[in-house]
């Protein structure tokens, strides 16, 4: 099975009044930032480089909240929280 497919299983309540539990704390960080590791360590792609925009875009609606991307930033650049209560992800088989 595909990774694609196992993250096709997976529901998601998406917050769009409280908006993104991820958040870039300073852009200009992640411009000087070697190695951009959040752009391959999430295993749903959550992070992306919009080339136009020179810019980090973050895809927080298709966050699986394992928070990799937390603890791999060397430089603690991501405000990570839980989504508010009853938003997220919902996992259905476990
Ligand atoms: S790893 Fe951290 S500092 Fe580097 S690009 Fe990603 S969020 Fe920005
Ligand atoms: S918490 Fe996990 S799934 Fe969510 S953005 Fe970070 S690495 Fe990706």
């Amino acid at each position: 099975m595909r990774l694609e497919d196992k993250l096709y299983l997976d529901g998601y309540k998406i917050d769009e009044i409280g908006g993104s539990h991820l958040v870039i704390k300073d852009m200009s960080v992640c411009l000087n930032c070697e190695l951009q590791q959040c752009l391959y360590i999430c295993p749903s792609g959550v992070y992306d480089f919009d080339a136009e925009r020179g810019e980090i875009e973050v895809n927080y609606d298709a966050c699986l909240e394992c928070g990799t991307c937390r603890i791999a930033c060397q430089y603690s650049n991501i405000d990570w929280r839980y989504p508010r209560g009853g938003f997220g992800v919902s996992y259905k088989f476990g």
